[in-house]
């Protein structure tokens, strides 16, 4: 079975301006001096992609937080994939927790976003993850593996798709779930993508997020079926964000 390279991706979420740029060219630096063994993305705002990808070298790849379902068209304020793949990005993150809650996404429109990234040549980074009273009741795997077969486009392939679990509950707020539960959940997700997309399925990346800090990175991106992060709080320094990284040294 190949195990894929493992992403650790960056979402400053609504966070920064162009002084922070800096923390981009001092990840910039800190890869250049010790190295970076996975892939590393940083998801600034829209207003910071076009000055993102003129600071981070290629190490470094720059992708968004969301975009529109549709192309083009009367959607005011909204951001189609076209236009991010045009900037130079390579991936979207679609169905964040946030966004599902803030703006209510539900999986059905994350797919048609999912399907707007991927026809635009680009990959699709997939948010899933249960809510405390969902994972109280119990029901932490059917609504993680729902969510994650509604949320997949018709057409996606195994190389234009990330999945990132991310226990809402986990996010922002310090705590994390037990290394037995990520390696749970993680598992009835590779499960879904191999039912799905057959031995490929194994090659597709199964994201964790929620308080990822270095301090706790290494323990659990050591855990099976966890190839990477998405982090948020700690991505927004490079000296943080560069420590997580750092666990797959
Ligand atoms: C996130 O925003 O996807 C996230 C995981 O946030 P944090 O790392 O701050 O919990």
């Amino acid at each position: 079975m190949t195990t894929p390279r493992a992403l650790v991706a960056g979402n400053w979420k609504m966070n920064g301006v162009a002084a922070n740029l800096a923390e981009i060219e001092k990840l910039n630096g800190l890869i250049a001096e010790g190295g970076a063994n996975c892939d590393v993305l940083v998801c600034p705002p829209f207003t910071l992609i076009h000055q993102s990808l003129q600071v981070a070298d290629d190490r470094v790849d720059i992708g968004a937080q969301d975009c529109h379902a549709n192309f083009s068209g009367a959607h005011t304020g909204d951001i189609a994939a076209g236009m991010l793949q045009d900037q130079g990005c390579k991936y979207v993150i679609v169905g964040h927790s946030e966004r599902r809650t803030d703006h209510h996404e539900h999986s059905e429109l994350v797919s048609e976003k999912a399907k707007a990234v991927q026809e635009t040549g680009l990959i699709a980074i997939i948010c899933v993850g249960e809510t405390e009273g969902e994972r109280d009741g119990g029901n932490t795997l059917p609504v993680v593996t729902t969510q994650v077969r509604d949320s997949i486009p018709a057409d996606a392939t195994a190389d234009n798709t990330v999945i990132a679990y991310e226990p809402v509950w986990a996010i922002g707020t310090g705590r994390t779930p037990t290394i037995a539960d990520v390696a749970e959940v993680h598992a009835a997700v590779r499960q879904v993508l191999v039912e799905r997309f057959g031995d490929s399925g194994n090659t597709i990346r199964i994201l964790y997020g929620g308080s990822v800090k270095p301090e706790n990175a290494r323990e659990l991106m050591s855990v099976e079926n966890v190839n990477g992060a998405l982090v948020g709080g700690a991505s927004l320094k490079a000296d943080s964000f560069y420590g997580i990284i750092q666990a797959y040294d």
